[in-house]
Formats: C-alpha cells, structure tokens, sequence
C-alpha cells in the first residue's frame, strides 16, 4: 500500500464527479429490492438480477416475511435468471432469517448500533461476504461503509495507490481512513468507480478521455509511450 494523502481521494472523487456527474445509485426500487438484489448480483451482471426480481415481484415475493415462508426450492425457481440459483436462494434465506428472526423485522436495530458492529452482523449470516455486506449496510441501510469490488482494486492499483494484491479489508481501511464519514460521498464514490471501469479502466483500459488520465500513473505512462490505454 503507498502514502497517499487524504486529498488525492477527494481530487479523484471529484474529477469523476465533474466528468461522469451523478449517479443516482442504488438500482434498486425499495430497500428491500436493494438487499435482494446485492446477494443476487455475486457473479452475474445487473440485466440477469433485474430479472430475477421481476419474477418476485410478480409472485408478490419482494417482502421479507413473506420470503422467510416460502420454500427454498421456490425461491430458487424464481431467481433462476440471477444463475447459481440454489445457492443464492440459500444466502437469501439465510439473510431473510438473519432479519426477520434476529433482528425482529426492524429496520432500525442495524442503523441503531455502530457501524461495525453492524457489519459483524451482517457478517455472520452464512454466504454474505464484505463486498455484499457493505452494499447492503450502505445501499439499504444508510451506514458510512466503504463498498470495495474488483473494480476499485483494479482501478486504484492502475492508478498507483494500492498492490495488486492488497486485501478486501486493506483497500476499504484505506478510503475510510481518508474520507469523511459520510454515507452520501461513500455512495456516489463507489458508484463513479463503477462508471470509470466500465467505460475507461476496463480489463484493457482506454485512457484517452478518462477523467483520471493526467494523475493516474499507468495514465501518464501510456502517454508517454505514446498508447491509447
Ligand atoms: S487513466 Fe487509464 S489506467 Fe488510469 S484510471 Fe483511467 S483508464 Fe484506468
């Protein structure tokens, strides 16, 4: 991990802020949809989960107790789409039992203690990582968490901040530690990350236009060299 003075956190936030503006995150209708579909998404792309929900909410099925009743096997039916469907309708389970029996349905019991404790939480129900976790606390939950995907790692080790092999735990610490608390800035950074890789810092990035291209190091070094990206 390299020294990096809080400051360069926020010129890269607002660089992609002032190219990309806002972007309106999560796309999720309710917060219930907002966890459904942070457990659904591991592995699979946005289009497959959006179908996955429109086949509960057809069968009336985006509602936590109604979920924590029904079987398994038809959770699974439904969320098909989403793919490993036997294995997600599990994890969903596991998440609706967490909350409905655990936390007695009550939104406030995860936003009434501190984040962290929170995130154990969370933590603890069997198939929920630290990247769902997080999206789930920050997206559903307003908690100040920093969501980290494989897309901040690939972005902030182009750019020169992090190792190629800096841990989950390492690269979230690292914007935490120089961020302001604030859920609002800890949304929208995670969703301008996800816009950056997408149309710039791809698995073979396109620096020409990238909004990060006069700071990022392998930006600067495929100037030099005279290469696109
Ligand atoms: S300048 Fe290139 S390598 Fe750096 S963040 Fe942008 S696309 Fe990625």
């Amino acid at each position: 991990m390299h020294t990096v003075r809080p400051q360069e956190f926020y010129s890269i936030y607002r660089k992609m802020f002032s190219h990309f503006g806002p972007q309106g995150w999560w796309p999720g209708r309710t917060k219930t949809e907002i966890i459904i579909g942070a457990i659904l998404t591991q592995n699979t792309n946005w289009q497959n989960v959006e179908k996955a929900l429109a086949n509960l909410r057809k069968a009336k099925l985006l509602n936590f107790k109604k979920l924590h009743r029904t079987d398994d096997v038809v959770i699974a039916r439904h969320i098909r789409p989403a793919g490993y469907f036997n294995v997600k309708a599990r994890r969903l389970k596991n998440f609706v039992r967490f909350f409905v029996e655990g936390m007695n349905s009550d939104w406030r019991a995860l936003r009434s203690i501190p984040v962290e404790e929170a995130r154990e939480k969370v933590l603890s129900v069997n198939g929920v990582g630290p990247e769902t976790a997080d999206s789930i606390l920050l997206y559903a939950f307003d908690r100040p968490t920093f969501v980290v995907d494989a897309y901040t790692k690939r972005i902030f080790h182009r750019y020169g901040v992090i190792e190629s092999e800096a841990s989950y735990d390492q690269v979230r610490l690292l914007f935490m530690d120089r961020l302001t608390e604030d859920v609002r800035l800890y949304n929208e950074y995670h969703a301008l990350i996800v816009r950056l890789a997408k149309e710039h810092c791809r698995a073979r990035p396109v620096c020409a236009g990238c909004p990060l291209k006069d700071s990022c190091r392998t930006g600067l070094r495929n100037f030099f060299a005279g290469s696109n990206g």
